[in-house]
């Protein structure tokens, strides 16, 4: 069970999840893993600027944010004396390390990956203990691990590590089958692990599904639930479709297709340890129990029939079209292009060419415009490429369903339901796999465009 930072953001949320936790416990093995609380990665890398500056002042502030805001959880989050002594022990001498890392942080003067990861790890082993007592108060036998204590082994990529799964696995299952066998519940922090020489690595943003997914592997559980504040994956971002359902059952691949952009964040690369076990992941609501939430597995049963199950969106995006006459029928035109932005870290989210080879389209994140267009003139215009056209203020509108794999007249549908609402269709990629049909729209339409796709599927009614 991993439970996210909105899941641990306050005393009674966190007594709400340890006596999740005892219920479950009683007639299962249960392994438990912690996020920082919400918010605290985001601001452990935002004081990275002030390390950056120097600004000692700052820091201190930010210092004191961080004790005080795990004290306040803390104080109320365990109520015998002697159990909420120890944390609050606990906590202070966490504190007191994220101080000296900081001033030493700031004696360097720069911030290079390894440091920050090692900085970054202080939200799950801030947060992760005060489950941890809470759950000792309540009288549930558990242990206090880091991931790397768990056993989870990844290579030096610091920020972005990757398991090395055979020594992961040996030591997870070393590390954790004896306290399960006495019926002990490990409490892990997410996120963070170590590479093969104990440096502190993390797994990436929203990591600590990966190691959740990580350990059940290693463990092959049974099944692995990620308690969220949100009902499960949706049709539709509920924020937006007023009518928006949790859908009960989807596969992998949709999932896969769901994660980045639905109401729940995934991280990408969670889902890669239990497919190949077929565990089932269940996303669920810690603050509406009673909910089933949404079941991922390989072959979903309900809603099989669904043709289209979601409509996502990624806002924020923007487009850039570049031609030339000397690209058509020129080898290695897309790849000069694709290199040069990749040499200036610019993340290409769509792609699409149309077969006369004039021009190439392309979607990246609005922050990148300028790097992406700056790179492309200095390395390319007047040479590979003649014009670069931008349109910014673009969103990406993405169905997602393997129904739709094989069956005929989706296009014309989706598009058919967009054109009624008088929206204009800027881009289309669809990937062979037919799992998932994106379309680029002006952002000021892309709500309604949302909305006319999940109409016209039907979507409010899906269950
Ligand atoms: N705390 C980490 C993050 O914010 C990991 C997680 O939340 O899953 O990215
Ligand atoms: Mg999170």
């Amino acid at each position: 069970m991993k439970f996210g930072g909105t899941s641990v953001a306050s005393a009674e949320k966190v007594k709400h999840v340890a006596n999740i936790i005892k219920s479950y416990s009683k007639e299962n093995s249960v392994v438990a893993v912690a996020s920082a609380v919400k918010g605290m990665t985001d601001d452990l890398l935002q004081i990275t600027e002030s390390v950056k500056k120097g600004n000692k002042a700052e820091i201190e502030k930010f210092i004191d944010k961080v004790a005080k805001t795990h004290m306040d959880i803390a104080k109320d989050a365990v109520s015998k004396k002697r159990i909420n002594d120890e944390l609050r022990n606990t906590i202070s001498s966490l504190i007191k390390e994220l101080e000296d890392v900081l001033s030493g942080m700031v004696l360097l003067g720069e911030v290079t990956p390894k440091p920050l990861d090692y900085l970054l790890s202080f939200g799950e082993r801030l947060a992760t203990p005060i489950l941890y007592y809470a759950l000792k108060d309540i009288g549930v036998k558990s242990e206090y691990l880091t991931g790397k204590d768990a056993g989870i082994v990844t290579d030096s990529n610091h920020g972005e590590a990757k398991p090395l799964m055979d020594t992961t696995k040996l030591k997870v299952v070393h590390n954790l089958e004896p306290l399960l066998k006495d019926g002990i519940v490990p409490v892990v922090t997410g996120f963070i692990a170590s590479d093969q020489n104990g440096n502190i690595t993390t797994l990436g943003r929203g990591g600590s599904d990966y190691t959740a997914t990580i350990i059940a592997s290693c463990i092959r559980a049974d099944e692995v639930w990620l308690w969220t504040d949100v009902d499960g994956l949706m049709t539709a971002d509920p924020k937006m479709v007023k009518n928006a359902n949790v859908l009960k059952e989807v596969s992998y691949a949709e999932a896969m297709e769901m994660a980045l952009f639905g109401a729940k964040y995934m991280h990408p690369r969670a889902l890669e340890p239990i497919v190949d076990n077929g565990i089932p992941i269940r996303i669920r609501n810690t603050f509406k129990p009673e909910k089933n939430g949404t079941l991922i597995v390989k072959n979903p049963k309900a809603g099989s029939h669904q043709i289209v199950k979601a409509v996502s969106m990624i806002r924020s995006a923007a487009l850039i079209d570049v031609r030339g006459g000397s690209m058509v029928g020129a080898p290695g035109t897309a790849a000069k292009i694709f290199d040069v932005l990749g040499k200036s870290k610019v993340n290409i989210m769509m792609i699409s060419q149309s077969p006369s080879e004039s021009s190439i389209s392309m979607i990246v994140r609005k922050n990148d415009l300028d790097k992406a267009v700056n790179s492309l003139e200095l390395n390319l215009l007047g040479k590979v490429i003649k014009t670069i056209n931008v349109t910014d203020n673009v969103a990406i509108i993405a169905a997602v369903g393997s129904g739709m794999r094989g069956t005929k007249g989706v296009a014309s549908r989706i598009f058919g339901a967009v054109a009624k609402q008088a929206v204009n269709v800027i881009m289309i990629a669809q990937g062979s796999s037919e799992l998932n049909l994106a379309f680029v729209v002006n952002d000021k339409d892309c709500e309604e465009a949302v909305r006319a796709i999940h109409d016209e599927f039907e979507l409010s009614k899906i269950s």
